[in-house]
């Protein structure tokens, strides 16, 4: 049986939203546009979903759009806000992090290519944002919104954000938070943290890939970013993915009452795995805050062992991991969020990310270790003259 440890990547559905999902693609197709039975059955199911994931993040309904994950929510604000901010972006400033998800690294490149003002705060060696630095960049004139990563995909490496968000808040400048690999993992609840905008996705936290949220506070606005229709309040037209929508909802309910059980076993799991890696392995160290992290990511750098090598062998014995994002996978381009760590090429080829999740147990933990271990008394003998 493979061992899946890149649920940071993406995860399995939970048979409870399958079983959520299967009536509804089976028989529940109506419009939830249309006015008669099918399509108000339709329109039932969509609204009861929204108030899961609502409860799950602690903020209204009416303040949740669905959309198609996150990299359609980090465009919709980030060019919602920043395009419309003193006519046509020109002159207006947003202020990002060194360490942000491509969805929002690549619409932040297209808009200072189109005029607009980018400040990327940096990180410490441990991945923490430097909160002085993010408030001084806030203060530039013309701050029209904030937007950072409230746990990084890469490290699990989790941002102050309840700072931020009240520095953000003193200074009245939306603060969008990209909650993608916090939510399901660890506790969101945006009373504590007062941001204006969030962007998360299902498939993280063992819902349907192609759905998500963006939710946008009431009081603040983006314009509409899909044209076409009356759906999620005229922002983005189109008849919904009623299903994946349903699984959705149910993958949210499930996080909200898991969360801390989820946490603790999770923890426990990253925290064996790490104690085999350092007890057992030469040339070790953990990339990013050891407290401040997501419960179930371990990105570690063996050095001596390219993750491109290890991965293949791992893949070989039957083991799924990645050496930092998936989307960097096969590319020899070190991680932008590691050099931003301060860390060389040659260090950031060597770590590897390791993401536990469902289905992974103590036996599949020690699996690994003992396979790395392995692997990396093989290298060393290869080394050796
Ligand atoms: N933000 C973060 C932090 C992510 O990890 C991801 C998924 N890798 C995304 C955004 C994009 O999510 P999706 O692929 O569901 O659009």
């Amino acid at each position: 049986m493979r061992i899946y440890l890149d649920h940071n990547a993406t995860t399995p559905l939970r048979g409870e939203v399958v079983d959520a999902m299967l009536p509804v693609l089976r028989e529940g197709f109506g419009n939830p546009s249309s006015t008669h039975a099918e399509g108000t059955a339709a329109r039932k199911l969509v609204e009861r979903a929204r108030e899961k994931v609502a409860e799950a993040l602690a903020v209204r309904p009416d303040e949740v759009l669905f959309t198609a994950g996150a990299t359609e929510s980090n465009n919709a604000v980030l060019y919602g806000v920043l395009r419309d901010a003193q006519g046509a972006s020109r002159g207006a400033h947003v202020v990002t992090t060194q360490v942000e998800h491509p969805s929002v690294v690549e619409p932040c490149e297209r808009l200072e290519s189109e005029g607009v003002e980018v400040s990327r705060v940096a990180v410490d060696e441990e991945g923490l944002l430097d909160v002085a630095a993010f408030e001084k960049a806030l203060d530039q004139p013309g701050t029209a919104l904030a937007s950072v990563l409230w746990a990084n995909n890469e490290t699990g490496v989790v941002q102050p954000v309840e700072a931020l968000a009240a520095a953000a808040r003193r200074r009245a400048v939306p603060l969008h938070l990209d909650a993608t690999q916090a939510l399901g993992k660890i506790r969101i609840d945006l009373r504590d943290v007062p941001a204006d905008f969030l962007s998360c996705s299902a498939h993280k936290l063992n819902g349907p890939k192609g759905v998500g949220a963006l939710v946008v506070r009431a009081g603040r606005q983006v314009p509409p970013f899909l044209a076409g229709g009356p759906q999620e309040k005229r922002r983005r037209g189109g008849t919904e993915n009623v299903a994946s929508i349903v699984g959705f909802g149910v993958a949210c309910e499930l996080a909200r009452l898991e969360c801390e059980e989820r946490g603790a076993r999770y923890g426990a799991l990253r925290d064996r795995l790490w104690q085999g890696i350092h007890a057992k392995l030469p040339r070790v160290r953990r990339n990013g805050h050891p407290e401040h992290v997501l419960p179930n990511t371990l990105n570690v750098e063996i050095l001596g062992m390219p993750g491109e090598v290890v991965l293949q062998a791992l893949d070989l014995e039957g083991v799924a991991a990645s050496a930092g994002a998936a989307c960097h996978s096969g590319s020899i381009t070190p991680s932008h969020v590691l050099s931003a760590m301060n860390r060389t090429p040659e260090q950031a080829r060597s770590s590897l990310r390791l993401s536990v999740g469902l289905g992974v147990d103590e036996s599949q933990v020690d699996r690994v270790v003992a396979l790395l271990v392995e692997l990396a008394s093989r290298a060393r003998r290869a080394e050796a003259p």
